[in-house]
């Protein structure tokens, strides 16, 4: 796709060419600063640098010819969306978070200042007209997670409609027949927007599609174990990044093809970094493209990031949906079953949380944990103290650190997280 054709359709989309111009030349500069200068990189990380460097290119364009075709795009801001429904009904099922600075200022006119760098971005996105997902979604999906998000999409439906679903905040059994109801409601309102009827056979593909990217992300979490690492946290992280934008079924079968190549690196006593190095595991809220701020800072610091206790990492791959099921009934309990493990901090009380992040510590060989809050997250910065005395208990050292998008406390935060990687050595 020629350099013209990538803005003709971005010009069409309504996107503010200039502002995208200077953003995809940072995001470039990042990427080649964070990304590119890293040494033994895999061969599969080529399949990310691709996609990466055609996140607003070729990827838009072929959400664009699936539109052509009559198929619609389903925008959703958090993981309790159930892609299955949408794959069902043959929709494009996209991840619309954010994950840099950008229409902060007109954010800020929208919603309050001391709101999350996270909604801020999504909103700003939107305002400062930068984002070909969001421009290119037929129907967007907020959820009641937390307060912050709750009122954020009554601001954002006045700029895109935005359908929200119900998200119940505790798993007791009348929370999962509240989720259910949702879950159905979502279901109609998908075959309302794509006018097709998703049945009992379309549901199932959804949920082995859906289930298929979720194993990949899981054998890669489980590979990630070995020791010498091998593969980085930065390129781990933006796998999982990946995953919310990508073809889920080409997505799959690359991830498969890199797990593949980790195999036969750890077979070989490869790694990314010499064995011994100190291990890291990331812990708390989402880390959306292009925000690889903190793993940049970590793995700067002579650590080795192993593993991503968050919703851009294993709280989404985690629980597969039963695939026993055989009529719609039997699936959309099991979709709902599924959905109703998700550990989001917006729980209460949400101590399954705990248990997750202390076996996924294990599980990945972790020497300590960095606990990431945005700031202005009252849900994961609760939790951060709880998580703390959790695994003190296992003995796992944490640090906790709370901080935004902006790069301003870069050096305050390379000064405490090497302090940390020190102790851990
Ligand atoms: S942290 Fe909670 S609100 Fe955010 S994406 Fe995850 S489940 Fe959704
Ligand atoms: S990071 Fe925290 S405050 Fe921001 S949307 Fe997620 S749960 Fe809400």
């Amino acid at each position: 796709m020629t350099d013209s054709a990538h803005r003709e359709m971005w010009e069409k989309l309504n996107l503010d060419l200039e502002a995208h111009d200077g953003l995809l030349a940072v995001l470039g500069q990042f990427y080649g600063d964070i990304y590119l200068s890293q040494d033994n990189r895999l061969k599969g990380a080529e399949y990310l640098d691709f996609v990466l460097s055609e996140v607003h290119g070729l990827r838009i364009k072929e959400i664009q010819d699936a539109r052509d075709a009559g198929r619609k795009v389903i925008g959703s801001f958090c993981v309790f969306v159930p892609e299955e429904i949408t794959l069902a009904a043959d929709a494009v099922h996209v991840g619309l978070c954010a994950g840099a600075e950008a229409g902060t200022d007109l954010a800020e006119q929208m919603v309050p200042r001391n709101t999350c760098a996270l909604i801020k971005s999504f909103i700003g996105f939107k305002l400062a007209r930068l984002c070909p997902f969001i421009e290119s979604s037929d129907m967007i999906v907020g959820e009641t997670t937390c307060d912050g998000k709750k009122k954020a999409y009554e601001a954002f439906n006045e700029i895109a409609p935005t359908y929200v679903m119900e998200v119940p905040q505790t798993k007791t059994q009348a929370a999962r027949e509240l989720w259910k109801s949702e879950v159905l409601r979502y279901l109609a309102e998908v075959e309302k927007l794509t006018g097709k009827t998703i049945t009992a056979e379309k549901l199932k593909e959804g949920i082995r599609i859906a289930n298929g990217k979720r194993r990949a992300l899981q054998r890669l979490t489980a590979l990630r174990a070995a020791d010498p690492a091998p593969i980085s946290g930065r390129d781990a992280l933006l796998i999982n990044q990946i995953s919310f934008y990508d073809d889920p079924v080409r997505f799959t079968a690359k991830i498969n093809e890199l797990c593949d190549e980790l195999e036969s690196r750890i077979a070989d006593g490869k790694g990314v970094a010499p064995a011994g190095t100190p291990r890291l595991m990331l812990s708390g809220c989402p880390m959306a493209v292009p925000n690889w701020k903190l793993p940049y800072v970590v793995e700067g610091a002579g650590a080795v990031i192993v593993g991503e206790e968050s919703c851009i990492g294993t709280r989404n791959s985690r629980d597969l949906v039963d695939e026993s099921g055989e009529t719609l009934e039997e699936m959309i309990d099991a979709i709902t079953d599924r959905y109703m493990k998700i550990d989001c901090a917006c729980f209460t009380p949400n101590d399954e949380r705990l248990d997750n992040v202390t076996a996924l510590a294990k599980d990945v060989k972790a020497d300590g944990v960095i606990h990431y809050s945005l700031l202005f997250c009252q849900p994961y910065s609760h939790e951060a103290l709880k998580v703390d005395k959790a695994l003190q208990a296992e003995g796992v050292p944490m640090l906790s650190i709370e901080t935004d998008y902006s790069m301003e406390d870069v050096e305050q935060l390379k000064t405490r997280v090497e302090a940390f990687v020190e102790t851990l050595a």
